[in-house]
């Protein structure tokens, strides 16, 4: 069985504002497994690829500055459903848009500085994941309690 897996990014911003603990803690309580963590400041090309699919946008320029700008924390998490359900705990892009108890909604309030990145589907998460990580810094591993998460 294939289990799925998405590419999520702490931006400087939520770096910056000390809230790495408050949001790695939302996905290990939800229940999704983490496969892979790393912080690092991201190349000018690493940025210009990851948000490829805006580069004709007028915020690109700005966008590829700040993700640039300091340290990113880069994860992959695991588990079925984990793309939409990571998506819709982040919330929407425009933060005062995004709803109370999702990331955005909680901890942000504006869209050039909204915290966290993530995957917004199948196809991306795999381009994402490759672009970020090598194969061998992606571990396979069972925590104890999953039982307790997952039905057998
Ligand atoms: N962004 C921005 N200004 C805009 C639109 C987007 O600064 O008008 C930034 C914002 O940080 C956003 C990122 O570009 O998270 C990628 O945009 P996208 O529409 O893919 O939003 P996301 O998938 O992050 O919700
Ligand atoms: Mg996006």
């Amino acid at each position: 069985m294939v289990v799925e897996r998405t590419f999520l990014a702490i931006k400087p911003d939520g770096v910056q504002r000390g809230l790495i603990g408050e949001i790695l803690g939302r996905f290990e309580r939800k229940g999704f497994k983490l496969v892979a963590l790393k912080q690092l400041i991201p190349s000018k090309e690493l940025a210009e690829k990851h948000y490829g699919v805006h580069k004709e946008r007028p915020f690109f320029g700005g966008l590829v500055d700040f993700i640039t700008s300091g340290p990113v924390v880069a994860m992959v998490w695991e588990g079925d459903g984990v793309i939409a359900s990571a998506r819709n705990m982040i919330g929407a892009t425009k933060p005062l848009e995004a709803l109370p108890g999702t990331i955005r909604g909680d901890l942000a309030i504006n869209i050039g500085r909204n915290v966290i990145h993530g995957s917004d589907g199948e196809e991306t998460a795999k381009f994402e994941i490759s672009l970020w990580f090598t194969l061998d810094e992606l571990n396979d591993w069972n925590p104890s309690d999953q039982i307790w998460r997952v039905e057998q």
